[in-house]
């Protein structure tokens, strides 16, 4: 059983490492940004806030999120914890932290996805178009202009806790540019030691 926090920048593959994570080893995906966008339907103020937010590219306030956690980790997770897009700030990765020790639990790996800047982009319109193509919801972020935003915010704010967690000696860093099964073998390598 392995706590671990998949870091990275939108389109990193964050969202389709932990999806394999939680079929393959029974793990639970705790998404934030899943969890706001259903807070959106919601049809709340707050839902209502969040979407706006959300549409620029901008970062959801740390109560915010840092509530949605709490209330997951209450159910707990047999086979460990995945966070996913979650903590993007200091003060969400401090959290976090406290959280965890209040349970008992422990932060077992840090994964940062290291991707080409310039190919973002590129996934982030694949992503969009594939989801069009499949009568999927598309989402209003996957633009390349809320993209640009969304990365800088990135640079900004989450990409500081690289430095944070390679100080605690929780940091591993993946090649996220290699094939999807390559990035899964990879991460499944980290957690078999953890
Ligand atoms: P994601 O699905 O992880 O790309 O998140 C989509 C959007 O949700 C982000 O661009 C933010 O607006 C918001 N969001 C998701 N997770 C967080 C977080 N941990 N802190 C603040 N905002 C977040």
């Amino acid at each position: 059983m392995a706590n671990i926090i998949l870091l990275g920048p939108p389109g990193a593959g964050k969202g389709t490492q932990a999806e394999r994570l939680v079929s393959g080893r029974g793990m639970v995906q705790l998404s934030t940004g899943d969890m706001l966008r259903e807070a959106k339907t919601s049809g709340t103020e707050m839902g209502r806030k969040v979407a706006e937010v959300m549409e620029k590219g901008g970062l959801v306030t740390d109560e915010i999120v840092i509530g949605l956690i709490e209330e997951k980790l209450e159910k707990g997770a047999p086979g460990g914890f995945i966070f996913d897009g979650f903590p993007r700030t200091l003060k969400q990765a401090d959290a976090l932290a406290d959280l965890l020790a209040k349970r008992g639990l422990t932060l077992d790996a840090v994964i940062e996805l290291v991707v080409d800047d310039k190919a973002l982009v590129g996934r982030i319109v694949n992503r969009a178009d594939e989801a069009r193509a499949s009568g999927q919801p598309v989402r209003k972020d996957d633009t390349p202009e809320v993209f640009a935003v969304r990365l800088q915010e990135y640079y900004k704010n989450t990409a500081p806790l690289i430095g944070y967690y390679w100080a605690k000696k929780s940091l591993v860093q993946i090649d996220g540019m290699a094939a999807m099964d390559q990035v899964a073998g990879a991460i499944a390598k980290v957690l078999d030691r953890a």
